[in-house]
């Protein structure tokens, strides 16, 4: 695009004659283009360059509507790498590297001496508990008698068989696992758990569910003349990006239990400090603290591991709100170190979402977990076995360092 052209486009939008989101009808629909002119018309509103945040090598003609809405350039968050890790689990088994996008100084060097003190242990143990992501599409009916009604459907072999095949009308990697009905009064929430392929499957079960219920709606007023009305595709039940138990017992996503042994000596060495004291910080900080707060996690820092991989990896990071419902334990098991974690919803995907763009689907390739050929979805629980591994590992250190007294000594080392 000329210059002339885009000082034009520039111009109608400081006239106010097109919305930001016209401008790709001035550009023949090219969005790298389209964000130029954006970014130009606020370099010259508020008059200043906006040099890092154009310099990017991502393709706005592949993310636009995918990824993004009226692009204007990236932000740009530095990327550490903190060493291979060992995991022996259900789906992922080997060594992986770990990759951290963050700007929190010392949690790539904190991860990193995780890594290099659990591979001497043997690597992180995992097992995919459950698998599930799950939607809530809610309904009313007229009173409580035809929420029983609906409800005995709901859970008839018929209902269950004409969901099940309504679902895979609108999707061919979700399967649908089964619907859990709630009800209030005359409002019945339908939490939908489908597996999903290789995809997170926000968007995919939401579509699928949504589509599902459209057909029961036909088919219960002709059929038995109940009249049901959908008021949600979701119902917050599900529970997407909000703190909320159902995902701490029924799971949501990808639920993963890790656990490592490390023997005394090692941990003495490692940690210089004895087991017991981590042990018995871990009670009282990640336990009974976490109680006395009313926290929804009893752990250290699961968030910080998950936003850093999540934000590096391409997954929607607002999952983390979920995701780092975790729990931390940690005993003394014939006179080893025991630590476990367990995550109820890891809500990963190693297609679709964020994974295509550029780096993300760089580090996603570099585990070798780039989903884009994987029907079945072994790639993304072994994803989440790798996030969860690596979050443990996040534990341990910062158990470790906090028993020895050694977190504000290495905080202080950071530039100021
Ligand atoms: P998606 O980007 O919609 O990708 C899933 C699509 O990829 C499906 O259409 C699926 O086809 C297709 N696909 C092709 N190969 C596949 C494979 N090997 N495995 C699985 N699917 C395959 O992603 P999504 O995971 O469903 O949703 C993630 C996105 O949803 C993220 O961008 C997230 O931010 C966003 N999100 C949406 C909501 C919402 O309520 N809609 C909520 C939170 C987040 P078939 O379905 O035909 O099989």
């Amino acid at each position: 695009m000329s210059e002339d052209r885009i000082d034009a486009a520039v111009q109608a939008l400081l006239d106010g004659k097109i919305k930001f989101h016209e401008v790709e009808g001035l550009t023949g629909n090219d969005s790298v283009e389209a964000s130029r002119v954006r970014r130009r018309f606020l370099e010259k509103k508020f008059g200043m360059l906006l040099k890092h945040t154009g310099s990017s090598t991502i393709d706005f003609n592949d993310a636009v509507n995918r990824n993004i809405e009226n692009p204007i350039g990236a932000a740009q968050v530095p990327l550490g790498y903190a060493g291979e890790i060992k995991v022996n689990g259900d789906n992922a088994n080997g060594s992986y590297p770990v990759l951290l996008a963050t700007t929190e100084g010392r949690l790539v060097a904190g991860i990193s001496r995780g890594i290099s003190i659990v591979n001497k242990a043997g690597g992180v143990n995992t097992i995919v508990a459950k698998d599930g992501m799950a939607r809530d599409v809610l309904v009313r009916t007229s009173n409580v008698k035809t929420s029983s009604k609906l409800l005995h459907w709901i859970e008839s072999s018929e209902g269950k068989e004409f969901l099940r095949n309504a679902f895979s009308e609108s999707t061919s990697h979700g399967k649908l696992i089964d619907v859990r009905p709630f009800v209030a009064g005359r409002d019945v929430h339908l939490r939908f758990r489908a597996t999903t392929g290789a995809a997170m499957g926000m968007n995919m079960v939401t579509i699928a569910a949504k589509s599902a219920i459209d057909k029961m709606v036909q088919h219960l007023d002709g059929k038995l003349g109940l009249h049901i009305d959908i008021l949600s595709e979701s119902g917050n039940m599900c529970s997407d990006k909000k703190p909320a138990y159902i995902n701490f017992i029924e799971g949501r996503g990808v639920s993963v239990t890790a656990d490592i042994t490390r023997p005394r000596k090692l941990v003495e060495e490692s940690f210089r400090v004895k087991p017991e004291r981590m042990v018995e910080l871990n009670k009282v900080k990640n336990l009974t603290g976490s109680a006395l707060a009313g926290s929804h996690g009893f752990n250290a820092h699961v968030a910080n591991t998950l936003a850093a991989m999540y934000i590096a990896h391409g997954q929607d990071v607002a999952q983390i709100v979920e995701g780092s419902m975790a729990i931390t334990d940690a005993a003394i098991v014939e006179d080893n170190l025991y630590v476990s974690l367990l995550m109820p919803s890891i809500e990963v995907g190693t297609y679709g979402g964020g994974t295509a763009r550029e780096t993300q689907k760089e580090a996603l390739s570099l585990m070798g977990l780039y989903g884009n050929s994987d029907a079945e979805g072994k790639t993304r629980l072994a994803f989440a076995e790798v996030v969860a591994a690596a979050c443990l590992t996040g534990e341990l250190n910062l158990l470790g360092a906090e028993a020895g007294m050694d977190l504000s000594k290495s905080h202080g080392k950071i530039k100021r």
